[in-house]
């Protein structure tokens, strides 16, 4: 997701409850769901919400006898087999539904692995998850804005990143409005009661985070649409009716250009429609599955901007086709998604485009509170401090500077072969950091040490002279960061020899893991000034004096 500027001071407050309940982890052999099917009645007027589960479950291990899905401040009315109606003991304490599980499958010695349905009705009016209310134009809608664990708050799920399903969304609304949701449009009908009927289907399993409908007085535009091996998939924009002309010329105008360029570099768009919403989301954009929400004031104030639309549509890749596993991993999610919103700028728009988004972000990271904090940082319980310079920018950065010292072919092969690999799971980082060894042919367990689980980045202090007698530079550069942070190993270090504006020499030197790394490299003519990593290849910082003798 991204931040807009009014979004953002709503970033601090976003979670609240919901996350207090922290990361339920499901035993691994407990059920699994696979699929979801939600039926869900919306109201023409207030916030109470009627809704029907159908979720099929399937059992790793013999001996369950429990099901517990996460449904915070609902009303479960019934549960029952899907199939002949038995109802099934519960209980629901207002966060979490148990479902008691006949301790032999009914009738049948169910296969492991083998399908089993039943079904939730519940009712109630969300207090957080689905946002129901007036819009930026005044107009009733309800949106879902689940990150990271607040889908609870309407549908019950096992609201947990590493527990994806294809869902199906059917939605009954009254008929003056449009809805949303993830996945293909399968039917739109009236149900004789003068409202609307709309069915969705989403294939591929999704997080639950990312599980979303959306519903008021909308505009629908269609661009052009995507071509996809032998598919071609709808590429949409979802606007409230005032702000349409706005959306389609200026942040979603080569909406199709973005994704086209995403596909070439990564793989097939991941899902069977992209639909771009203007919503109620309290982020700057939320990445929801094939229907992204973005934030409605960034349209009525007219500053919406190219780069949030990038960023999200790179999130279908990377965060809801590949998901990080546990929250803690976020940067697989939105360190990716800065990252390819700055490969796609420089690939439409010029190689200008992403050195200075590096450079911002490496100055953006340095400015924030986060330096003291790993990107790896277990230690953080309120999720919502994940959203931080260190899953974004820095997640950007360590992108950047593993291309750097891959090369860019072996780079992009491996992220290539880690969306294929994974596509529709969840990984942690030891997962991709697997694929780019095998894609590069280099270890890679220290790099990912020092950029994810140190904090911090390296403070060089170089001091130089230059030997006219030997016509070597004499380099001395030392890592001054703060010892908490550790010191790092900095292959590909480009140093600049200048004299005025003429550039001498460069000369690339690996800083091994040394505080202090004495370099002695030949040149014929005295330099004037010495750059460091002039290129900014690197997360550094470096402060460059001259003596004027050999040190
Ligand atoms: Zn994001």
């Amino acid at each position: 997701m991204s931040f807009g500027r009014v979004a953002a001071q709503f970033a601090v407050l976003a979670l609240g409850a919901a996350v207090a309940d922290g990361q339920q982890l499901t035993d691994a052999s407990g059920p699994r769901v696979r699929h979801y099917g939600f039926f869900i009645t919306l109201p023409d007027s207030g916030a109470e919400i009627r809704g029907t589960a159908a979720i099929s479950i399937s059992f790793p291990a013999r001996r369950v006898d429990t099901l517990r899905l996460d449904l915070v401040g609902m009303q479960v009315d019934s549960v029952n087999e899907l199939l002949g109606g038995r109802p099934l003991p519960f209980d629901y304490d207002g966060r979490a539904l148990r479902i008691l599980l006949p301790a032999a499958p009914p009738d049948v010695d169910l296969p492991l692995g083998a399908r089993w349905d039943i079904r939730v009705v519940w009712h109630g009016a969300p207090r957080d998850g689905l946002i129901i209310g007036s819009n930026a134009r005044g107009h009733w809608s309800a949106f879902g804005d689940d990150w990271p664990q607040r889908a609870r708050n309407w549908i019950p799920t096992v609201d947990d990143p590493a527990h994806k399903a294809p869902v199906l969304w059917s939605i009954t609304a009254p008929a003056d409005m449009r809805v949303v949701a993830n996945g293909e449009l399968e039917t739109r009908q009236p149900d004789g009661a003068g409202r609307t009927n709309w069915v969705y289907r989403e294939d591929r399993p999704i997080p639950t985070y990312t599980m979303v409908l959306g519903a008021t007085r909308m505009t629908v535009s269609q661009h052009r649409p995507l071509l996809s091996g032998s598919d071609t998939i709808p590429m949409e924009v979802w606007t409230y009716p005032e702000d349409s002309a706005f959306a389609d010329s200026v942040p979603f105008r080569r909406l199709t250009e973005i994704v086209e360029t995403l596909q070439r570099l990564i793989g097939p768009f991941p899902y069977e429609k992209l639909a771009h919403v203007e919503s109620s989301t309290r982020y700057g954009g939320m990445e929801n599955s094939s229907a992204i929400f973005y934030a409605e004031q960034a349209y009525v104030r007219r500053f919406m901007r190219e780069s949030v639309v990038r960023h999200e549509t790179a999130h279908q890749w990377f965060g809801d086709a590949v998901t990080e596993r546990d929250f803690h991993h976020l940067w697989l999610s939105e360190g990716f998604a800065s990252y390819y919103d700055l490969v796609v700028g420089a690939a439409l728009d010029g190689d200008s485009v992403y050195a200075r988004g590096m450079r911002a972000a490496a100055a953006s990271y340095m400015r924030s509170r986060d330096v003291d904090r790993p990107v790896l940082d277990t230690a953080v319980t309120d999720l919502t401090q994940l959203l931080d310079a260190n899953s974004y920018q820095k997640g950007a950065l360590v992108l950047h500077m593993l291309r750097g010292y891959l090369g860019a072919p072996a780079f992009f092969a491996g992220m290539r072969d880690y969306y294929r690999t994974y596509r529709d799971s969840s990984v942690l980082t030891d997962d991709f950091r697997r694929v780019m060894e095998r894609a590069s042919g280099k270890p890679l367990d220290w790099f990912f040490d020092q950029w994810l689980r140190q904090p911090g980045y390296p403070q060089l202090q170089v001091v130089w002279s230059y030997d006219s007698t030997a016509r070597e530079a004499v380099v001395n550069v030392t890592q001054g960061q703060p010892s908490a942070w550790g010191v790092y190993r900095l292959p590909g270090l480009a140093l600049d020899f200048v004299a005025g504006s003429r550039l001498l020499a460069r000369r690339v030197v690996e800083v091994v893991a040394a505080h202090q790394h004495q370099l002695r490299i030949p040149l014929d003519a005295a330099p004037t000034d010495l750059r460091v990593d002039p290129d900014g290849a690197l997360l550094l910082t470096a402060s460059v004096r001259r003596t004027p003798r050999g040190p």
